[in-house]
C-alpha cells in the first residue's frame, strides 16, 4: 500500500488526504491546530464559487468540475455545504475582464448572461448601477460555506482512514536521498512514499524562496434586512473596484469586503482584529452600490490571510523526489478544492504531470485570476 503524509488540514490538505484514502493510500493528516480552526485561510464562514476567471479556461473548468465535487459532498452527507444563489458580475468596461469571462463560459457551454445594469434591480432589493457598462450573470455560481465544509471532509477523511495527528511538522534536513521524503512529527522522523505540504499561508516559512507573499484580509457581514438573504439575493463581484460580497447566510450578514491585498502577515502570531480602514472602504462601496445599506452595523468580522503568488497561479512542485509544495492558494482556492484533490492525486500516482504555471519557475505579475482588479 503507498502511503502519504499531508501536512495541512486546511480544505485543501483535507481534501486531498481525502481523496487518496478513498483510493487506497494509506494517509497520515497531520495539523498543528485543528481543522476549521481561525487561523486558517479554509476557516471563513463563507467561501464564494464561480466559474469566470477571465480569460483563462483552465480555473474555468476546474471549478465547474467542482461545483459537481461540493454539490455531490452535500447529498453524501446531509449538510447543505453549497448555496447556489448565483453571482452577478459588475462591469466597468465593455471589453474588460467580465467580457474576456464571458467569451470563455459561451465557449465551455457554462452558462452566463449579458444584463443591462438596469436588470440590477431584479436581483438586489436596492442597486445602483449607472457607472456600469453591463452586467454579468453566472447562474451555477454561489457560496460554499468554509468552515463547515473544512471540518466536515476533514470528519469524511477520518472516516476513510487517514490518521490525523495534532502536531507542527517540520522538514527534515540533511541532502542525503533517504531523508528527502521524510517529516518530523514531535521529534520523530517518519517516511513515505509522498509527503505532501499543504500547509497555507506557514509555507514560506517553512521552505526557503517559495514566490510566496501572506498578506493579512479583513472581512466584514453587515446586518441587513431579511430581503438581503441569499438565495434570493445572489453573490456579487465588482472585479474593477475589488469588491465582493454575497446576501446573508445563516444569519451571519452580508459580505461585503475587498480583495484587494492588505498588509504582510504572519499567519501564526498575526492580530485577528480588523482595521477600522476597512470597515470605512466596505462602508463605502455598500453606500455607492446598494444605497440603502449604507448605514448597515457590522454584525460579523473576520481576519484571514492569502497565500499570493505574483501570477495568481498556485503552486504544485516537487521539491524532492517524492515531496511536494501545494500551495500560493492566492486567495482563490477554496472553490475548487473537490476537484483539484482528483487532479493533485493523479500527480502524486504519476498519472500526470502538473501544468508547467505551477513550477518553482519565476512569475510574472499578473491579477487576472482574482476577483481583484485595482492595485493596493
Ligand atoms: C478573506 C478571504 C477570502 C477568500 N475568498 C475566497 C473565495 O471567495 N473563493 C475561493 O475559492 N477562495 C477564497 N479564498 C481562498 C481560500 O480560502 C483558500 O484558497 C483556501 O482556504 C486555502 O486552503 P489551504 O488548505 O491551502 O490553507 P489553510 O486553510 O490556511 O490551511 C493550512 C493549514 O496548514 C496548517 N499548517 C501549517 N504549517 C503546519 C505545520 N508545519 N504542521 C502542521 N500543520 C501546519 C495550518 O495550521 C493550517 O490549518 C479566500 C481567502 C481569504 C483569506
Amino acid at each position: 500500500m503507498k502511503s502519504v503524509v499531508v501536512v495541512g488540514a486546511g480544505i485543501w490538505g483535507s481534501s486531498l488526504a481525502l481523496r487518496l484514502a478513498e483510493s487506497g493510500w494509506q494517509v497520515t493528516l497531520v495539523e498543528q491546530h485543528a481543522p476549521g480552526n481561525v487561523r486558517q485561510s479554509s476557516a471563513g464562514e463563507t467561501r464564494l464559487l464561480r466559474c469566470a476567471h477571465g480569460a483563462d479556461d483552465w480555473y474555468a473548468r476546474l471549478a465547474r468540475q467542482a461545483r459537481d465535487g461540493w454539490r455531490r459532498l452535500g447529498e453524501r452527507t446531509g449538510v447543505e455545504l453549497y448555496q447556489e444563489a448565483g453571482m452577478m458580475w459588475f462591469a466597468g468596461t465593455p471589453d474588460g475582464w467580465e467580457h474576456a469571462s464571458a467569451q470563455v463560459l459561451n465557449d465551455l457551454g457554462i452558462p452566463c448572461e449579458v444584463l443591462d445594469p438596469a436588470d440590477g434591480r431584479r436581483f438586489f432589493p436596492d442597486f445602483r448601477g449607472d457607472d456600469l457598462s453591463f452586467l454579468l450573470w453566472e447562474p451555477n455560481a454561489g457560496v460554499i460555506r468554509a468552515r463547515r465544509a473544512t471540518q466536515v471532509t476533514a470528519d469524511l477523511a477520518r472516516a476513510a482512514g487517514v490518521r490525523l495527528v495534532r502536531a507542527r511538522a517540520v522538514p527534515v534536513a540533511g541532502d542525503a536521498a533517504p531523508y528527502a521524503c521524510a517529516v518530523e512529527i514531535d521529534g520523530e522522523v517518519r517516511h513515505a512514499d509522498r509527503v505532501v505540504w499543504a500547509c497555507g499561508a506557514w509555507l514560506p516559512a517553512l521552505f526557503d524562496g517559495l514566490p510566496i507573499t501572506v498578506t493579512k484580509q479583513d472581512t466584514l457581514h453587515f446586518a441587513v434586512p431579511a430581503a438581503w438573504s441569499v438565495p434570493e439575493t445572489p453573490a456579487w463581484v465588482d472585479h474593477g473596484a475589488s469588491a465582493y460580497g454575497h446576501g446573508d447566510v445563516d444569519g451571519v450578514g452580508m459580505k461585503a469586503t475587498s480583495d484587494a491585498e492588505g498588509r504582510p502577515y504572519e499567519p501564526e502570531h498575526g492580530s485577528r482584529a480588523v482595521d477600522a480602514e476597512s470597515v470605512e472602504q466596505a462602508r463605502a462601496y455598500l453606500r455607492r452600490r446598494f444605497p440603502s445599506l449604507a448605514a448597515a452595523p457590522v454584525l460579523f468580522s473576520q481576519v484571514c490571510q492569502y497565500a499570493l503568488t505574483p501570477d495568481a497561479e498556485w503552486l504544485l512542485a516537487e521539491a524532492a523526489p517524492g515531496v511536494w509544495l501545494l500551495g500560493g492558494d492566492s486567495g482563490h482556492g477554496f472553490k475548487h478544492a473537490p476537484a483539484l484533490a482528483g487532479y493533485v492525486a493523479e500527480v502524486l500516482d504519476g498519472e500526470r504531470a502538473p501544468e508547467p504555471r505551477f513550477g518553482l519557475h519565476e512569475r510574472t505579475p499578473s491579477r487576472g485570476l482574482r476577483t481583484s482588479g485595482r492595485v493596493g
